[in-house]
């Protein structure tokens, strides 16, 4: 094992796009030559004479897609012409946006429109879910509102529920401090990547206040009520390099901590002094919120209790399982707040948990019943032991992911060895590049091996900052599950399925410090089927 290898470089430069198509310039590119939109047709769900009049374009954070099935998937956009302001500069009335999805970018081949209502109370969002589509095929979508009209959309469909796909590919991503980074890999990801899905795996927003020395700032302090958190994603969804991602491909959305609080586990601040009746009235405002910018098939949350964990699956290629961590989880244990700490007895306390009994039967029964050649587990925190202390005598580890909840963590284990099956655990939170071999005993990080049933892959964040670098580069010598590491690069990983193997591209960016990037494969890792653990490619 060689942490932190780089092989050679393979660059490439946004700039040679076969994407260029998707123009983020408000207003300018093809949707100015393509066919007009349609006036007529579709039920009006606000009569033409109560449309308030809107005083400025509304398309300001971007339109999005997400949740594909075979026969469909959810388009979204939120109307805020003014997204700072309260409500984002809208008319409190609701209002009627129009939508169109077709075949080609021109819209000359139509192939469903409709009208949805933008209510004053989901923030003036939308969430069409866009049926009688074709079945893996690529779509194209855009929003009219009014004189004014928003960006083109690429999306594509899931492949039909008996189909025998070759080949998918995905991408999975996670962390993106505002004020940590620019997105350059939002940029890369659309522009060169050509892709089934996007998984983004938590951390869209951060909920801290303003860090005056980073090289960009949030709107205000730390958000705590519904319109903080509205303001707090429209600074996030007016990054340009964030839109064109969502503009290139759909997204399957799950979340972390940051979207409420660091490291909150159900009820229970961490970071904050607030008990847990506060807190859940701050969880149901962050998840409405959560909600109102987001491309998924979900009801609207009406309270704190929101179940957001659910299934995809593309053929009988891939079913990926999303996951949420957060909301059913009990307290971090040994009595810490913090990250990284000494393991005690708790780590082991059988009535610990990451998934909360409910999520935990749906998943395992999920994966009992799941004849796809491959199963993603989309979820948030490192699965696989890890000691980040030099001294693999003394361990320390990170109690708030799968190591301070070991009891649970075996369940899992046992759940994804059961054959015929390639389980792939997908993991953000860290703001790191790792590989692990899942082993099928895995109550320490002393170096015993025992068989290897799943493979962990975890992807480094778009722009979070990873802290531990120089500590972790030492401590993981020793630990033989622990394929790679890199702790300074930011990106996003690369899965590209075929019925033989599953291959991760790790790609990253040359800088978060601007916008403009090149991005470089800086490792590859192949799982083989029915070979679980991960081999350098
Ligand atoms: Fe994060
Ligand atoms: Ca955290």
């Amino acid at each position: 094992m060689t942490p932190s290898r780089v092989p050679g470089p393979e660059v490439t430069r946004p700039a040679v796009s076969r994407r260029r198509f998707l123009g983020i310039t408000a207003g300018v590119g093809l949707a100015a030559a393509s066919a007009r939109f349609d006036r007529g047709v579709g039920p009006l769900l606000v009569r033409a004479g109560d449309q308030p009049a809107l005083p400025a374009r509304p398309f300001t954070l971007g339109i999005a897609s997400g949740d594909p099935l075979p026969d469909g998937v959810v388009l979204w956009t939120r109307l805020a012409p003014d997204p700072q302001a309260v409500g984002g500069g809208m008319p409190a009335p609701p209002v009627s946006v129009r939508w169109e999805v077709a075949h080609d970018e021109a819209f000359r081949r139509i192939v469903k429109r409709g009208a949805a209502t933008a209510e004053p109370d989901a923030a003036h969002s939308v969430h069409v879910d866009a049926r009688g589509l074709g079945a893996g095929r690529d779509y194209f979508y855009r929003f009219r509102v009014g004189d004014f009209e928003s960006d083109i959309g690429r999306t594509r469909t899931a492949p039909a529920a008996d189909a025998s796909p070759s080949r998918a590919r995905f991408a999975f991503a996670s962390c993106q401090s505002y004020q940590d980074g620019y997105y350059g890999a939002h940029r890369h990801l659309a522009a060169e990547e050509d892709l089934a899905a996007v998984l983004w795996l938590g951390d869209y927003i951060y909920e801290g206040g303003v860090s005056p020395s980073a090289v960009r700032q949030h709107e205000g302090p730390e958000i705590l009520d519904l319109e903080a958190y509205r303001r707090r994603y429209a600074t996030y969804k007016s990054d340009s390099e964030l839109q064109a991602a969502h503009l290139a491909h759909p997204w399957i959305v799950t979340w972390d901590d940051h979207e409420v609080d660091n490291n909150y586990a159900d009820d229970l601040a961490q970071r904050d002094d607030q008990n847990p009746a506060d807190f859940l009235a701050r969880r149901a405002a962050a998840y409405r919120a959560w909600w109102e910018h987001q491309p998924v098939r979900l009801p609207a949350p009406t309270g704190p209790d929101y179940k957001i964990y659910r299934r995809s699956s593309f053929g009988d290629l891939l079913t990926v399982h999303t996951l949420d961590t957060r909301q059913y989880r009990t307290n971090q244990p040994c009595g810490s707040s913090v990250d990284i700490g000494v393991p005690c007895a708790d780590v082991d306390a059988e009535d610990a948990t990451l998934l909360g009994a409910e999520q935990r039967r749906w998943f395992f029964d999920g994966l009992i019943d799941s004849t796809a050649r491959w199963d993603l587990v989309a979820q948030q925190v490192m699965m696989a032991p890890v000691s980040f202390a030099p001294e693999p005598a003394n361990p320390v580890i990170n109690l708030d992911q799968w190591d301070g909840y070991r009891h649970e963590r075996g369940a899992v284990i046992k759940a994804l060895a059961v054959e015929p099956r390639n389980p792939v655990v997908l993991t953000g939170d860290i703001h790191s590049s790792w590989v692990h071999d899942l082993d099928a005993e895995t109550s320490d990080a002393s170096g015993t091996r025992t068989e290897t049933v799943a493979t962990e892959l975890v992807g480094t964040s778009i722009s979070s900052e990873f802290p531990f670098s120089e500590v972790v580069t030492v401590a993981i010598g020793s630990q033989p599950t622990v394929k790679y590491f890199e702790g300074t690069r930011h990106g996003y990983v690369v899965g590209d399925l075929t019925r033989q193997e599953l291959r991760a591209d790790f790609r990253y960016v040359s800088s978060t410090a601007t916008p403009d990037v090149v991005v470089e494969t800086g490792a590859s890792f192949v799982v083989e089927d029915r070979k679980p653990g991960a081999q350098e490619a």
